[in-house]
């Protein structure tokens, strides 16, 4: 008969686009013992993962809380809220995620209007000002802060204010961006937001902060549909997640991943949000001038590259899955894969929140120019 033990995963160092380095501290957190769903202690602790969130996301909205699956959820809660069957939204895509947008659009009965921008470059205001300008009954823009397929920054603060100008509604994705970059949902007036526990908070996966603001939350109690998906109905999802007094029950949090997520969170306001961005750009630059030393190019101009992760070129003559095979095997070493359009063409380097540090950089440095001999 055939017999099972315990599974004991090898130590790596995560430099991918995500998950990244989870820190002792919130492994540790959550290994912590499980308590009801509705104990008044955890209802304590589900208050203060709000105010952390929107700490991090730089928003005094109410509506600010964690989604108990991962950044996909995040989008799906985005975009299944806040359309109804007919409406009009304007999609920017230049990359995968934004594909992703599109199809979450569709997927609701609703016309997606398509901005498309070559891989690799930001996505055009003029485009998107054209886009607004000949779709009066578009009723959302929704783009992607951080595509992480692509290692570009969208102008999300100049996409939000251009948006209101044509008296749209925002969706943005910022799984990838928070924590990593300068974001600032109140002053950049972001309607909806929704990000991964995994990325640059350095969480365990299967977390999607998720943020609406006053206006959108109107759009969603004036529906004249109900929300087609249960689960990520907001409506229902405030009564458990929603400010202080009764907790109904509407499905069971993650508890001990609560707790993971909390720690990251601590660990973010100990170190100070503007502080962590500061962390990003500096080991980004280290990461950046020792990637030139080895001759590898960066794929992404320099005025809109994310600094958490790095999209290089795959230098001539290079065996993209043996690099990374045997960065794996030897070092340990996880760098991302080119996804869509870029696969074979590039590689993938995440410096993204515990896994964001000098010592880290030194080593992929090191182990790329070992492998690369
Ligand atoms: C990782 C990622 C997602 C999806 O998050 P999951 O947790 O894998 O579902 C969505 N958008 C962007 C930009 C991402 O990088």
């Amino acid at each position: 008969m055939k017999s099972y033990s315990s599974h004991i995963p090898p130590q790596r160092t995560l430099m991918g686009p995500g998950p990244s380095d989870v820190s002792p501290r919130v492994l540790n957190a959550m290994a912590r013992s499980t308590v009801g769903h509705l104990d008044p202690d955890f209802i304590g602790l589900m208050d203060e993962t709000k105010e952390l969130l929107q700490y991090a996301f730089k928003t005094e909205n109410p509506l600010t809380m964690p989604v108990s699956a991962p950044g996909s959820a995040g989008m799906e809660a985005a975009f299944v809220n806040l359309i109804e069957p007919g409406d009009t939204v304007i999609v920017c895509i230049n990359g995968v995620f934004g594909m992703r947008m599109r199809e979450n659009v569709v997927r609701s009965g609703a016309t997606a209007v398509v901005v498309e921008d070559d891989w690799g470059t930001q996505t055009d205001l003029n485009k998107l000002e054209e886009a607004l300008k000949a779709h009066p009954e578009a009723k959302i823009v929704a783009f992607v802060h951080a595509e992480t397929s692509t290692g570009v920054r969208n102008d999300a603060e100049k996409m939000c204010a251009l948006a209101r100008q044509y008296d749209c509604l925002t969706i943005v994705d910022a799984v990838t961006s928070l924590g990593g970059i300068e974001l600032a949902v109140d002053d950049w007036q972001i309607d909806a937001i929704y990000s991964g526990s995994q990325k640059c908070l350095s969480c365990v996966p299967g977390i999607s902060p998720v943020s609406f603001s006053d206006k959108a939350l109107a759009v969603i109690k004036g529906r004249k549909a109900p929300v087609q998906s249960w689960f990520l109905d907001m409506n229902l999802i405030v009564g458990y997640w929603g400010q202080g007094g009764k907790r109904a029950y509407h499905h069971t949090a993650p508890v001990n991943s609560i707790y993971a997520l909390h720690e990251s969170l601590v660990m973010l306001h100990e170190e100070g949000l503007e502080n962590a961005w500061q962390r990003h750009a500096t080991v980004h630059n280290k990461l950046v001038a020792g990637l030139e030393e080895l001759g590898i190019e960066m794929a992404v101009d320099k005025a809109y590259r994310l600094p958490q992760l790095n999209v290089v070129r795959i230098p001539e003559g290079v065996d993209d899955a043996e690099v990374r095979g045997r960065l794996l095997n030897d070092f340990n070493l996880e760098i991302g894969a080119g996804l869509g359009a870029f696969a074979g063409k590039v590689w993938r380097i995440g410096l993204m929140g515990a896994a964001c540090t000098d010592k880290n950089v030194d080593f992929c440095l090191a182990a790329l120019k070992t492998v690369l001999k």
